[in-house]
């Protein structure tokens, strides 16, 4: 085989394999080259270990206004199924106090509540206000790239179980603590998925639906499509350019081509040998979007045994250590599936003891939220997203104070025949499998527009 190709895509997560699939429909050779011995990148489908049901590790949900992953999934002939939001959602306060409520919003003190629903209108009517497609030009980027989410949430938020509230929901949007992120970043995040609600709902929002088999279907099915042209176990090490090509190193072999695609995020992207060495700019960005940190946690149970207790499974916990729990069950109903995140410190802390140790804190806090039965489940399973070679962290890149004023600019800005996609670099639902696909498509136009 060749290793010569118009384009070659570095990265067969959704976003380097939409990209690869867009190249290759409008007539363009293409080479994918995966450090992994598999495709998918963030979205992992593992067995449950359960007949044939299977869960998702990685990546996983889906929402309504996420047009290109669904039309993905449309197109694959894959379906998706509602997350199970049936019953009473649960509260875990500081104390321990556990309120059960309906909808989106638990019955706290009346104060913290309106606070909390002051902060999340404030949040959208500033996020509008910052250009996806070039955040450091908001009327008040300056101002707003210079603080943390935390320095915003001390000035704006009084109450603090307010802040606690909203703490969690950064921790279940972004893997991370208030501290960690650009108030900025925030806000183009948000905008990116239209609104706070929209990020952290299920009924209507980013979480809403599921796919049935898994959402590493999306990218085994494009790569299935793509067959020899997909190159796995080629990490690469070292992407060089002149005037005409591209040659890349990749896994003890030299690919040639016109172009290349870099799909991954941007704390990945640095750790590849450029040459020429890349714009200060471009190099400066890529030190300054580290990735969030999360290990995703589930217990399995005979069957989903809070649901007859009029639980949705649906619970956060300000006590933690998992913060942000849903009900995982797989669509036939069978066996009961309680997924628990570990994000930011929690995520830190957790993934430097022993597993078992692990467990138990996780298991113990399922306990605490459902009942005694939810502490003795048959069996457990976790990723640690921050322990992957290929990963590094996840969901995503955070861009942290000055990344997005001081160098921004550098994320989409292609280098010579070097274009950027991953989902870092979408400009709507950034962070997300839609927004990887979005940046995959957006690269491969640019190269379909560009001469040669
Ligand atoms: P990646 O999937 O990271 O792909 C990059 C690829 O590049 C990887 O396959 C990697 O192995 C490869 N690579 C890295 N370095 C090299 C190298 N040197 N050479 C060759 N290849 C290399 N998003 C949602 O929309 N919904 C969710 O519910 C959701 N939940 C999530 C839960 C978890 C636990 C995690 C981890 C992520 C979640 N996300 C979710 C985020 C989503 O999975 C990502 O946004 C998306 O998968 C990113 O795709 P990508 O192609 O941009 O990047």
């Amino acid at each position: 085989m060749s290793f010569d190709a118009d384009v070659i895509v570095v990265g067969g997560g959704v976003s380097g394999l939409a990209a690869a699939d867009r190249l290759s429909s409008s007539g363009r050779s293409v080479l994918v080259a995966e450090a992994r011995d598999r495709v998918g990148g963030r979205t992992l489908t593992v067995p449950l270990g359960r007949g044939s049901e299977s869960v998702d590790v990685g990546g996983q949900w889906v929402g309504p206004s996420q047009d290109r992953a669904l039309a993905l999934i449309g197109r694959l002939g894959l379906e998706t199924f509602p997350t199970y939001a049936t019953g009473e959602n649960l509260l875990e306060r500081r104390g321990g106090e556990l309120l059960r409520y309906r909808g989106n919003i638990p019955r706290i003190n009346p104060i913290a509540l309106a606070n909390v629903g002051q902060a999340q209108l404030r949040l959208d009517r500033m996020a509008r206000r910052v250009p996806l497609d070039a955040p450091w030009t908001a009327p008040k980027a300056a101002e707003w790239d210079r603080q943390t989410f935390a320095t915003w949430l001390g000035r704006n938020v009084a109450a603090r179980e307010a802040r606690e509230l909203l703490a969690l929901a950064v921790a279940a949007v972004w893997a991370c603590e208030p501290e960690d992120v650009s108030l900025l970043h925030v806000l183009f995040y948000i905008h990116s998925g239209e609104r706070f609600d929209d990020l952290i709902g299920t009924d209507g929002g980013a979480q809403q639906d599921r796919v049935e088999g898994g959402m590493q279907q999306l990218s085994l099915g494009l790569a299935s499509e793509l067959g020899d042209r997909v190159l796995l176990e080629r990490p690469v090490e070292r992407v060089a350019q002149d005037r005409d090509r591209v040659l890349v190193r990749a896994g003890g072999e030299e690919l040639t081509a016109k172009r290349a695609v870099v799909a991954m995020a941007p704390a990945l992207a640095a750790r590849i040998d450029f040459e020429p060495a890349l714009p200060a700019a471009r190099d400066a960005l890529t030190q300054r979007v580290p990735m969030g940190s999360v290990i995703k946690c589930m217990a399995i149970y005979d069957e989903p045994f809070w649901r007859a207790e009029g639980l949705s499974g649906q619970a956060a916990s300000v006590r933690g250590p998992a913060r942000v729990v849903f009900d995982n069950t797989p669509r036939s109903g069978s066996p009961g599936v309680l997924l628990g995140f570990l994000e930011g410190r929690q995520a830190r802390e957790l993934g430097a003891v022993s597993a078992e140790q692990r467990r138990g804190a996780v298991v113990a806090t399922f306990a605490r939220l459902f009942g005694e039965r939810a502490g003795r489940p048959e069996a457990y399973l976790e990723r640690d997203w921050t322990a992957e070679r290929y990963s590094r962290g996840c969901y995503t890149g955070l861009f942290v104070p000055g990344a997005w004023t001081g160098f921004g600019h550098a994320l989409r800005e292609p280098v010579g025949r070097l274009h950027w996609a991953g989902t870092e670099a979408a400009t709507l639902w950034s962070g997300y499998i839609d927004g990887a696909i979005r940046a995959g498509e957006a690269a491969a136009d640019e190269i379909l527009a560009a001469r040669d």
